[in-house]
């Protein structure tokens, strides 16, 4: 017989696994299923920066309560606070640093500016011809790499059933609700989450809903061990470069540079001429980083669409069948957007807005 469930979660990346605790909390009987590992995705191959001076505006307090919820959960996902600074090297980039910024603290993120003379103290590490840059003492970092031990202790915990390893391949509705077929073997549910990510178009499309889903492929290096050259977060006015060292002494260093590829083919490939700059970047920022080697450089899928927004509602046209996505920064805000939606499911008011999948319909009309 086909296993039933109130609802199945497809896609157990942070937030798949995050919104199936909340329904669980709220009574439902969820079930994840993923195609690979649970955190395989972007939510395991991400640069861990949880950076208030990196967010949008608007997702500003989404933000700020995921940064509350990251440092909950501390050394299980190797959560560190060590605040972060945003740096500018000339006139123009200090002008966008002022600009942006100020923005972001009228938002309630606690940023404050610093002057140069006062970061050469405070972190000596970093080059000198800075010319204007901000402080946030909230901001750090958490170990993606743990993001899927971790999700699936939790689950197992809840006792909410995962099936990893089990490609969704087929959706179809019927009248109580959704058969799914996968690698292994059938599931039924009476309502559906899509959280697949940066697959999260092809597998609406299984449902007749094209959503203008895209994929960013990301870039994320990280150096050999040295000594200590920095103690917080790094980052650039442009938002180019984001950048921390771990404690056991390795660089890691992103900034959103592009790779090659598709979700489609499964993995992406790394584009030396994206790469390059990103890595001359980081080493005009922290001078020191000269004397270390890159070990490795990866690349991942972040979706979004047009107006860079998450996807957090009903899927439009499908009655019960929800759709979580697209969330810019998804690291961060994840844990608490996840609850958001957990609760919009669960048919309670959330407490802060979703963000209506609808609307880009009607942007397109
Ligand atoms: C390289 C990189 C660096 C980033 N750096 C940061 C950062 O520093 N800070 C920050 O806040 N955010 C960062 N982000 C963004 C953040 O990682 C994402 O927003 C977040 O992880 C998205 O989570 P998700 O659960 O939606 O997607 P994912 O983690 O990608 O999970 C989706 C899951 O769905 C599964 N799936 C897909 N199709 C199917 C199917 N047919 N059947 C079953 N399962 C399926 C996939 O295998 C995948 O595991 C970064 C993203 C990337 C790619």
């Amino acid at each position: 017989m086909t296993p039933s469930y109130d609802i199945a979660v497809v896609g157990g990346g942070i937030l798949g696994c995050a919104t199936a605790l909340r329904l669980s909390e709220g009574g439902m009987r969820a079930i994840v299923i993923e195609r690979g590992d649970l955190g395989q995705g972007a939510s395991g191959v991400n640069a861990g920066t949880l950076s208030l001076q990196i967010k949008r505006v608007k997702l500003m307090p989404y933000a700020l309560e995921g940064h509350r919820r990251w440092a909950a959960l501390g050394d299980a996902v190797g959560y560190r606070e060590t605040g972060g600074y945003t740096l500018a090297f000339n006139e123009r980039e200090a002008n966008l640093l002022h600009e942006r910024m100020a923005l972001k603290a009228e938002a309630g993120a606690p940023i404050e500016f610093v002057a140069p003379s006062d970061l050469a103290k405070r972190e000596p590490g970093l080059c000198q011809q800075v010319v204007a840059a901000s402080w946030c003492a909230k901001d750090g970092y958490a170990n993606s790499s743990l993001t899927g031990r971790y999700y699936r202790a939790r689950l197992l915990a809840a006792q909410i059933p995962y099936r990893e390893h089990s490609a969704v391949t087929a959706i179809e509705p019927f009248e109580q609700g959704f058969t799914l077929r996968t690698s292994h073997g059938e599931v039924s549910s009476r309502r559906l989450l899509l959280a697949c990510g940066g697959w999260l178009q092809d597998v609406t499309k299984m449902l007749g809903v094209d959503l203008p889903v895209r994929a960013r492929i990301n870039t994320v290096s990280v150096t050999e061990r040295g000594p200590r050259l920095v103690n917080t977060v790094v980052g650039h006015a442009t938002g180019l470069l984001t950048l921390k060292q771990k404690a056991n002494g390795t660089v890691l260093i992103g900034g959103g540079w592009q790779g090659q590829g598709s979700p489609r083919e499964g993995r992406g490939r790394i584009d030396l001429g994206t790469l390059v700059p990103n890595l001359a970047l980081a080493q005009y920022a922290v001078p020191g980083l000269r004397r270390l080697r890159i070990l490795r450089s990866w690349t991942g899928f972040e979706a979004n669409v047009p107006d860079f927004y998450p996807l957090a509602g009903a899927l439009p046209g499908v009655p019960g069948a929800f759709v979580l996505g697209c969330v810019r920064g998804g690291y961060t805000i994840g844990p608490y957007i996840s609850e958001l939606m957990g609760d919009f499911i669960l048919g309670r008011e959330p407490e802060r807005p979703l963000f209506d999948p609808a609307r880009v319909f009607e942007a397109t009309t």
